[in-house]
């Protein structure tokens, strides 16, 4: 029906009249086509299978035809737990038929997320332990997270949030009055990120609710926004998104999420430099994956395409040790190797600092090169 609607033109509608024609202008009005795309997302291995024409090749190892084995039924377990979710912009940058596409595989439910791993928890980071409110998270001095909600554009297999409860977090700004109130009162505080989830899953209008009422926090200078809609769902970044930020008092810092080059292309890289034109500061952080990013090579170009837009890259991150994850882990040591190799190739403000979260740390530790210890 959407998306009848959205495809019908200016003499389809001239031919509706009186009420029909309010009703459909300010349906068409109140549904983004962003939000269109998110609904129309992929959400079943099968989906996913078919589109990519990856039934014949994948079947023995994930959901694609449901068998009976231990395993599949573990599987499916897991995939319910934490289902497919992939918008056609993200499919659109996959190579079809080819099994170890590195956009796949992040999004891609295996048999191997139901392995039990030593050391590999619900909780790697201590979320649980680092709460400075409902919604709120504080680890670090001077800034505070919040979980604006738990939705997200894409389902990341390796996500350290893929156990966290977000049905505890508040929903309406109305909920959210006693935690802004909390964050009212600590004047030590200077800058929100706005995390979650996805904070862009939010609709204008509910992000400039929440905007105001930053605003209205004197010692509140900074919002950070953390959000990895600019790669997966790049017509989230619309010219009205951008003008919310613009135009805050806060200075807006925009904290982005791609892993490998192949993101950075087409729809994303235009978004990409919307935000960067619109002098909004924006950085990469980055998760080491294996069998994905785990080289120099591939590295190296990750970070050229986004200095290339203005995109400065920030963090690598080591992999939080979350239960599900653990086949995506490399070793430390080759983490350190890509980073002086990437010294020697790119430009010093072009290398992320290869980063892990330790609980109780007064902020991410940096895993030192090896050119440096
Ligand atoms: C990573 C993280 C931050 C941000 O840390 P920066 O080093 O400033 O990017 C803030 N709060 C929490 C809870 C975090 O996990
Ligand atoms: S977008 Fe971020 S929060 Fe959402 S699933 Fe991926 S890694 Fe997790």
């Amino acid at each position: 029906m959407i998306k009848n609607l959205a495809t019908m033109n200016k003499t389809a509608l001239s031919n509706i009249s009186g009420d029909q024609k309010t009703i459909f202008v300010t349906t068409l009005e109140q549904i983004p086509a962003w939000q269109q795309e998110l609904s129309n997302a992929i959400r079943s291995v099968d989906a996913l299978c078919d589109r990519l024409g990856l039934q014949e090749i994948l079947s023995d190892n994930l959901g694609c035809h449901a068998e009976n084995s231990d395993n599949d039924q573990l599987l499916s377990a897991a995939i319910k737990q934490f289902p497919v979710l992939v918008p056609e912009s993200f499919l659109k940058r996959m190579t079809p038929a080819e099994p170890n596409d590195p956009l796949l595989l992040q999004i891609l439910p295996t048999s191997q997320e139901v392995n039990k791993v030593p050391g590999y928890t619900q909780d790697p980071v201590k979320d649980s332990q680092a709460s400075f409110a409902p919604g709120i998270l504080q680890k670090y001095q001077g800034r505070a997270l919040m979980i604006t909600l738990g939705q997200c554009a894409v389902h990341c297999r390796y996500c350290f949030r893929r156990n966290y409860p977000y049905q505890q977090s508040p929903k309406s700004l109305e909920q959210w009055e006693p935690s802004l109130n909390k964050l009212r009162e600590d004047s030590r505080i200077e800058e929100i990120i706005l995390s979650g989830g996805d904070p862009l899953i939010l609709n204008d209008h509910r992000l400039e609710q929440l905007i105001q009422q930053l605003e209205s926090i004197d010692h509140i200078k900074r919002i950070r926004v953390h959000s990895r809609l600019p790669i997966v769902l790049p017509s989230r970044v619309t010219e009205g998104l951008l003008k919310l930020f613009q135009e805050s008092r806060l200075q807006p810092i925009f904290v982005i999420h791609a892993n490998h080059p192949n993101e950075i292309v087409d729809d994303c890289a235009e978004a990409l430099r919307r935000i960067v034109r619109a002098g909004i500061p924006v950085l990469n952080q980055a998760v080491l994956l294996k069998g994905i990013n785990d080289t120099t090579e591939t590295q190296e170009k990750l970070c050229r395409r986004l200095i290339n837009l203005g995109v400065m890259p920030y963090y690598l991150h080591q992999l939080d040790r979350v239960e599900g994850a653990a086949h995506f882990e490399v070793d430390v040591a080759t983490g350190k190797k890509i980073i002086d190799e990437l010294k020697q190739k790119l430009p010093g403000y072009a290398v992320p600092k290869y980063v892990r979260e330790i609980p109780g740390e007064a902020g991410k530790t940096e895993l030192q090169s090896q050119a440096g210890s």
